[in-house]
């Protein structure tokens, strides 16, 4: 569904993708993990074009991203190939970042409905669907701020599958939650992965990229130091670095 090949990105003179590979596969789940800093977001978002990249090509199923420019002033050449991949990567932030002044069933129905252009009728049911499949199909007619942290990342999550993505990228989707919340979403991204949804998650919850992940890949200030199979990746880790990064956080 989406690879990433020899990636660059920087800000002004920071260097922060170094030539970073990621391919997520048909129903695979990859984790991203890494030190803060290491360019771990930024290379989501590179990934569906919220941020530009300098060097390196994108593929979405298969389709290279088509730039006009080059280095600083490389820039998405394509309109309508931009809204494909941003709507068939759809993002869920550490952060939920939900509408205060729509109910959650609005929130989920909002982006299909004005920006896809979908049926408002066919929209609502599958927000509902979606929503009862996250365990809030309760909570349509609720306000953001009546939710618990937990419950507002499910509703994003649910806002996230309403869009049909081809694949879902997760940004540290649990770590604005306390503990006993956080299941509540890990059970969810679990659930997705059984169902051999395709999903990209960073995040630094070793016992969830272990879990659901089939490639987890450890970044280091902008390249990948080791990737592999989780059992192998977590279980005999090669580098130095990798050593040190598993046991500070543990
Ligand atoms: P964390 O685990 O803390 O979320 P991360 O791996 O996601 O870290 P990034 O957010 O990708 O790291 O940031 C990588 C580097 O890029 C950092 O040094 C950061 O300061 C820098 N950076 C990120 N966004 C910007 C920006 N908009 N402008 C300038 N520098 C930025
Ligand atoms: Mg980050």
């Amino acid at each position: 569904v989406l690879e990433i090949r020899d990636l660059h990105k920087a800000y002004g003179q920071l260097e922060v993708l170094k030539g970073v590979d990621l391919v997520a596969e048909r129903g695979r789940v990859v984790s991203l993990i890494g030190s803060s800093g290491s360019g771990k977001s930024t290379l989501l978002r590179c990934a569906n074009l919220l941020e530009d990249s300098q060097q390196g090509e994108i593929l979405f199923e298969g389709e290279a991203v088509k730039w006009r420019g080059a280095g600083h002033n490389r820039r998405p050449a394509d309109p309508a190939q931009i809204t494909r991949i941003r709507t068939n990567l759809s993002m869920v932030f550490q952060s939920f970042n939900l509408w205060s002044h729509m109910t959650i069933l609005q929130n989920v129905m909002e982006a299909p409905v004005h920006v896809l252009g979908r049926d408002p009728a066919q929209v609502e049911e599958a927000a509902r669907g979606y929503l009862a499949k996250v365990g809030i199909g309760d909570k349509c007619d609720a306000w953001p701020a009546q939710l618990s942290g937990g419950q507002q990342q499910r509703a994003a999550i649910a806002r996230a599958l309403c869009m049909e993505p081809k694949a879902l990228l997760f940004d540290e989707p649990t770590s604005a939650l306390d503990p006993e919340l956080e299941q509540e979403v890990v059970r969810v991204i679990k659930s997705l992965a059984e169902e051999g949804r395709t999903m990209v998650i960073v995040t630094h919850d070793m016992r969830l990229a272990a879990d659901v992940s089939d490639h987890v890949i450890f970044l280091h200030k902008g390249l990948v130091e080791e990737e592999g199979a989780p059992d192998i990746l977590f279980g005999q880790p090669k580098s130095e670095r990798l050593r040190g990064f598993l046991s500070a956080t543990v």
